[in-house]
């Protein structure tokens, strides 16, 4: 029988390439998204009567009239520049937006997965970062509307999963690039492309030194799946990101290697509580998912700059 599934966040970057990948499964796929940081061009090559778009915030209760089988929480701003504008906005879309998906979720007996992320490490003194790892964040600084909107729903998902056996997953996302980036949308990958693109400088943050580990679209979308599939008794915290970890320096070398450009590099402040290192322990996904990411990150940009951000 055909499942159905929502995505909060459909219209966002990685949203909509996981409506795409459900809807090649076969699913009936609901796209939620309040158009926020979410562009309808990210939706609007799918033709399918197995798709439907609709324009809501999760920050209101959600109604849906059909069954569910699965729900992806999916929705919030993620890029630092986009999630520090409204902090109370931010805050709000995370904690209240996540009652409101899982209350629905709890209603319908579907399935749950929460889309959380490697800034519940905040400034990790433990490095790769496991699971069982507490992090080191800030509830007080520009980065904790984001950082502890999504710890606050990881403990919601929790809570759900004891008092009312909601069958829910929690995935914690290291940084992700590829295509529908939104090319405004501020983080690293995308400014670089960019800017070298354009010819204008590439702006590092501070010296450079501090590490990311940057996985492709495609895996983090396979391991959305995966993770959504396992049985009753697996909920995580899982890590889905690529463990090859480089400089943001190296990073930048990499895109001005890539790329026909008279882009220089410059350095601009570092932003407060910028985490320092970044890199994700994935033995975890390997183990319970059989995941592990296959695309390095010089065929991942090396297809960003073919194909471009939108
Ligand atoms: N960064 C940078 N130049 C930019 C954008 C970001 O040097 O134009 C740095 C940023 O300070 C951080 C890293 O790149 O150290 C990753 O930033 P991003 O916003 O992509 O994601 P984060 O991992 O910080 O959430």
């Amino acid at each position: 029988m055909q499942k159905t599934a929502l995505v909060t966040g459909g219209a966002g970057f990685l949203g909509s390439h996981l409506c795409d990948y459900l809807l090649e499964r076969g699913y009936y796929v609901i796209a939620m998204d309040n158009l926020y940081t979410g562009r309808k061009q990210n939706l609007a090559h799918i033709d399918s009567p197995n798709f439907e778009f609709r324009e809501q915030d999760i920050i209101r209760p959600i109604e849906v009239e059909q069954n569910l089988d699965e729900i992806y929480n999916l929705a919030c701003p993620a890029s630092p520049p986009q999630y520090q504008k409204d902090p109370i906005f931010t805050w709000k879309t995370s904690v209240f937006g996540t009652y409101n998906a899982i209350e629905l979720a709890r209603k319908k007996g579907a399935k749950f997965l929460q889309a959380s992320t490697s800034e519940v490490y905040g400034d990790p003194k433990e490095h790769p970062q496991k699971e069982t790892y507490w992090g080191n964040v800030n509830p007080v600084g520009i980065r904790s509307c984001y950082d502890e909107g999504k710890r606050a729903a990881e403990s919601l998902i929790f809570d759900y999963i004891c008092m009312h056996q909601v069958d829910a997953k929690i995935v914690r996302i290291f940084n992700t690039y590829g295509p529908r980036m939104n090319p405004a949308d501020g983080r690293v990958v995308s400014n670089f492309v960019v800017q070298a693109k354009n010819n204008e400088d590439i702006t590092i943050y501070g010296d450079g030194s501090q590490t990311r580990s940057f996985c492709y679209y495609s895996d983090l979308i396979e391991g959305f799946y995966r993770c959504m599939q396992t049985d009753q008794d697996f909920h995580g915290p899982v890590n889905l990101g690529n463990p090859t970890e480089f400089t943001v320096k190296e990073l930048a070398e990499k895109v001005l290697s890539m790329t026909e450009t008279q882009s220089k590099i410059i350095y601009k402040d570092l932003p407060s509580d910028d985490p320092k290192i970044r890199k994700p322990d994935i033995t975890l996904a390997k183990e319970a998912l059989n995941w592990e990411p296959k695309i390095p990150l010089e065929d991942g940009l090396r297809n960003l700059i073919e194909v471009g951000l939108n």
